[in-house]
């Protein structure tokens, strides 16, 4: 079954993060998310086969080819996960802040290349390279562009669980050396810090667009955090459209 993993490891009563659904439309997004748990990582994600591809970075990715980074692979994740930004709360699996720090779309490689390049491949070509360990990919992101590769490491250490990758940047115009991921610490969706989500009780709310229904928020602390911030919206904009009215008489 697809998504059981995440299901099991859930309490869904509890943390604001999406329920297990299989999309049944397909797409190419992809996130990285900055997810402050027990260790500081990033997590990145590629929408394929109605679900999200799932790895855990550490140091997360670069734009450095030279850089090989760690990437463990965790399970599967439904794709409205792409959107998610908020705390998970305490004692819940992963708890800690998650902020949105890419989004973008995604397109398979061939794993053949054209005099030299790689060219835009199939659907069926990402399964397969996916299966034997060696993605090919193109990212169109805010921050993050270019090729990029995601191999899985065939000799496995002692206590090795099997589940790791090397994400490696490709070379080409999007490269950039020296590369430091921390030194952007913002949101793509709504501009804050790491600090600054953890902060706000605004974030506890699961931030899914387009939808706009909130009857998904089950536990208690959550309506209430959800509840204040939808008030303060309300003061924010009367307090707008007074001062637009003000503004059209003169
Ligand atoms: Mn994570």
């Amino acid at each position: 079954m697809p998504l059981e993993e995440y299901k099991r490891k859930r309490k869904f009563e509890q943390t604001p993060e999406p329920p297990p659904k299989v999309e049944t439309k397909a797409g190419h997004r992809f996130v990285l998310q900055k997810h402050d748990a027990t260790r500081l990582h990033y997590d990145f994600r590629l929408e394929m086969e109605g679900v999200l591809k799932s790895w855990a970075v550490p140091k997360g990715p670069s734009l450095d080819p030279a850089d090989k980074r760690l990437a463990m692979q965790v399970e599967d994740h439904p794709v409205s996960y792409f959107d998610f930004e908020g705390i998970i709360p305490e004692n819940n699996y992963g708890a800690g802040t998650v902020m949105v720090w890419d989004v973008g779309t995604w397109q398979p490689l061939s794993p053949v290349p054209v005099e030299g390049k790689y060219v835009p491949g199939t659907e069926a070509e990402a399964i397969d390279m996916l299966a034997k360990g060696d993605l090919k990919f193109r990212l169109d992101g805010k921050k993050l562009k270019g090729d990029f590769v995601i191999i899985k490491m065939k000799g496995r250490r002692p206590g090795s669980k099997g589940n790791e990758w090397l994400l490696i940047k490709k070379h080409d115009d999007y490269e950039v050396e020296g590369y430091d991921i921390d030194a952007y610490d913002e949101s793509v969706l709504s501009k804050r810090s790491l600090a600054e989500i953890a902060g706000d009780a605004g974030s506890a709310e699961w931030k899914s667009r387009p939808s706009s229904g909130r009857g998904k928020l089950k536990a208690a602390w959550l309506a209430d955090a959800v509840a204040k911030l939808d008030k303060k919206n309300a003061a924010k904009n009367l307090t707008a459209k007074a001062t637009a009215k003000k503004k059209q008489k003169k």
